[in-house]
């Protein structure tokens, strides 16, 4: 009986349909000699276009359009999940993430601060080239820029998109976000009257928090655990790509993970702009 025991376990482990690696660990140690035990990898491997290419699960329920500040849109309005990137673009981590994204045949949608495109216009032609949604983040990130005016954000939010259209000319800016998040009614006011859809999001990491989550391999956990265990179908998700490199490790853990469960789409540039029916503002945490 002795002998068989760990025959017995391993056929049960096997009926059971457990592939648990601690459990699969525990039967090995009964027949493999400690030497030969696999080794854990100690870095996650880059994901191959295999694993990114499983299908989606199909998700049934449809998602209602849920609206943030001053309605601005807060999640996708379908049950396709949106990734979005911040401050870039950044001449080193915005092609890392777009290598990884393309790797996963994944679309997102990047926020740009216009000062940035002006000195990196190789970068924004690569996002478009990629096939990419663009979305106007201001000209320098002035968190108090909304409660300029109606005049000077008109012209912050023109001077980023004519930066945009001098790297990529005619290409359709159909999206703008709030530096973070301090909406107002003239951005969302302003930003429908030039065409473009006010987007929150619902999902967060807080990536650029490095005092509070670290840095490096401790900040790509914590961004790679707050993302797995909060975004659901719809979510809009926001991360940024601008000297984030714990961001860009994250996501090539995190879209073999994504990909797998859900859609993922860029926000469609000819969007309609939902978000003009308007809402309650909320208080951010
Ligand atoms: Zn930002």
């Amino acid at each position: 009986m002795r002998r068989l025991l760990p025959v017995i376990l391993v056929t049960v482990l096997a009926a059971t349909g457990c592939s648990h690696p601690t459990v699969l660990a525990a039967s090995r140690q009964i027949q493999v000699p400690p030497a030969r035990q696999p080794t854990v990898p100690a870095a996650p491997p880059t994901p191959s276009t295999s694993d990114c290419a499983r299908p989606a699960v199909a998700v049934k329920a449809a998602t209602a359009m849920e609206l943030g500040p001053f309605g601005a849109r807060r999640t996708t309005g379908s049950t396709a999940v949106a990734l979005t990137f911040d401050d870039g673009p950044d001449p080193v981590n915005t092609p890392l993430i777009l290598d990884v994204l393309r790797q996963c045949g994944v679309k997102a949608t990047f926020c740009l601060v216009g000062y940035k495109v002006a000195m990196y216009p190789d970068v924004v032609r690569r996002i478009v080239a990629d096939g990419h949604t663009l979305c106007d983040h201001t000209w320098e990130h002035i968190r108090q820029l909304g409660s300029y005016g109606r005049p000077w954000i008109r012209q912050d939010l023109q001077q980023t998109i004519d930066a945009i259209h001098a790297a990529v000319p005619g290409v359709p800016v159909s999206y703008f976000r709030a530096p973070g998040g301090v909406w107002t009614q003239d951005y969302v006011t302003v930003a429908h009257e030039m065409g473009m859809t006010p987007i929150d999001w619902d999902v967060d990491p807080w990536d650029w928090n490095f005092d509070k989550f670290g840095t490096g391999a401790t900040m790509t956990r914590h961004i790679v655990s707050t993302i797995e265990s909060t975004v659901r179908p719809g979510s809009i998700v926001l991360s940024h790509d601008y000297q984030k490199p714990a961001t860009t490790a994250a996501y090539r853990i995190l879209l073999p993970w994504l990909t797998a469960r859900f859609k993922l789409i860029a926000l469609p540039p000819d969007d309609d702009g939902l978000a003009a029916a308007g809402g309650p503002p909320h208080r951010r945490a």
